[in-house]
């Protein structure tokens, strides 16, 4: 059975091990040493250390049977073994779960509510609280509760008792194992049964900050960041308002004031653009159908534009066609593909559908409609002059073939 160094302390960066099993499968290193420093992965709800052996990578670490199993991507080629751990991804992690614990005893002591989960991520963690939901002012309270047992500086113990112990302490939770329980004790205000990495004192995990929480599976789940976490949270937050404060050339304490502002007049123009810009459409509609040519008493448009979106081609297209007796063929160039549409008013008898399908070939493309509107794009670019003449062809060959007899 490997000795688990880090329940004992914590604090250990640096130790030296016999290897006791060493194996070789799928290409990597599977150590068993007698010792360890190396907490595995999820163990509790906190993720594995990192570090090196012998000066390589440890890039796994997991239990197996009571033994904590290193894998390597390398052989350390010597009984002996010389473990480094990182040791500011073990304090953040000790941080964390420490919080975690904080937090969790406040939610129970001021709102009798559980714990029911706990996942301490690679950036943030999350507590499960059995609360059907949350008010700020809550989450205020909370904070300034955990933060107070933060800056009171009390000590954090850990020791093991034995199954017959467990009655005469006042555990926030039931051990989930029958013997040698370990307690993380908060001198006298929590008693938690756990395996992980936490700190000597409170004052260590330096803050502990909510990020933000939601409602999951009829409890809450809450996103919270300790120390050096929150210290890198609030830095980047810090930078975001003087960022958004400068532009904005207001206080900081006066930018979300101003960011709503922002918002109201971007809503406000964006309606007068989108009214402005339907006013210069229906000119536009207006000189594409005076530009129309015609050919056996119907009207034909056929334009290709490079600067107008799809959409706008084909509300004015929609438009066009609402009159008596028009046909227009449209198209847009967009990058490195183009759009076509094949349209006619209701009063002419040809199937648009039908000449799209032979045409859209020329253009390497697909698409689909009905026999009054049918559009579709393409990727040969080069050929779209092609596809737009070959289907005025069409239509003028369906138009003489019509004759004068219209629906
Ligand atoms: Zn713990």
């Amino acid at each position: 059975m490997t000795e688990k160094i880090y329940k004992e302390n914590s604090y250990l960066r640096e130790l030296s091990a016999k290897v006791i099993k060493k194996e070789y499968k799928d290409g990597i290193y599977h150590i068993i040493l007698n010792r360890t420093l190396f907490y595995p992965h999820f163990c509790g709800g906190q993720p594995r250390d990192e570090g090196t052996i012998n000066d390589i990578q440890v890039i796994d670490v997991y239990e197996h049977e009571e033994n904590i199993v290193h894998v390597l991507e390398e052989d350390i080629l010597d009984n002996q073994a010389n473990l480094v751990i990182d040791w500011e991804t073990r304090f953040t992690h000790m941080q964390q779960h420490t919080g975690q614990h904080i937090l969790s005893t406040v939610f129970s002591k001021l709102y009798n509510a559980k714990t029911i989960g706990f996942h301490l991520g690679s950036e943030f963690s999350y507590v499960d609280i059995s609360l059907p939901q949350l008010e700020n002012s809550v989450i205020e309270k909370v904070e300034n509760f955990a933060n107070k047992i933060v800056f009171s500086n009390f000590d954090i113990k850990t020791y093991q008792i034995g199954k017959n112990d467990v009655s005469n302490l006042p555990l926030r939770k039931s051990p989930s194992v029958e013997k040698n329980i370990r307690i993380v004790e908060i001198d006298n205000i929590d008693y938690t049964p756990c395996c992980g990495t936490h700190v000597r004192n409170t004052g260590e995990v330096g803050i502990i900050k909510i990020r933000k929480w939601e409602k999951y599976k009829g409890n809450v789940r809450i996103e919270f960041v300790c120390g050096s976490r929150a210290l890198k949270d609030y830095r980047w937050k810090n930078r975001y308002i003087n960022d958004i404060s400068n532009l904005l050339s207001l206080k900081d304490s006066n930018t979300l004031e101003g960011v709503h502002r922002v918002f109201e007049e971007n809503k406000l123009q964006s309606k007068e653009i989108r009214d402005l810009k339907s006013k210069l459409m229906e000119y536009e509609i207006k000189e594409i159908i005076n530009s129309s040519k015609d050919y056996r008493s119907v009207k034909i448009i056929s334009n290709i534009y490079t600067d107008r979106s799809f959409k706008d081609i084909r509300y004015m297209t929609a438009k066009i066609i609402e009159n008596p007796s028009f046909v227009a063929v449209m198209a847009v160039i967009e990058k490195d593909k183009c759009q076509i549409i094949l349209s006619r008013s209701k009063d002419i008898n040809i199937d648009m559908k039908n000449i799209f399908n032979n045409v859209i070939g020329i253009i390497e493309g697909q698409g689909g409609g009905n026999p009054q509107m049918t559009q579709g794009g393409g990727t040969n670019v080069d050929n779209l002059n092609k596809c737009i003449s070959t289907s005025l062809s069409l239509i003028k060959k369906e138009l003489e073939s019509l004759g004068s007899a219209r629906c």
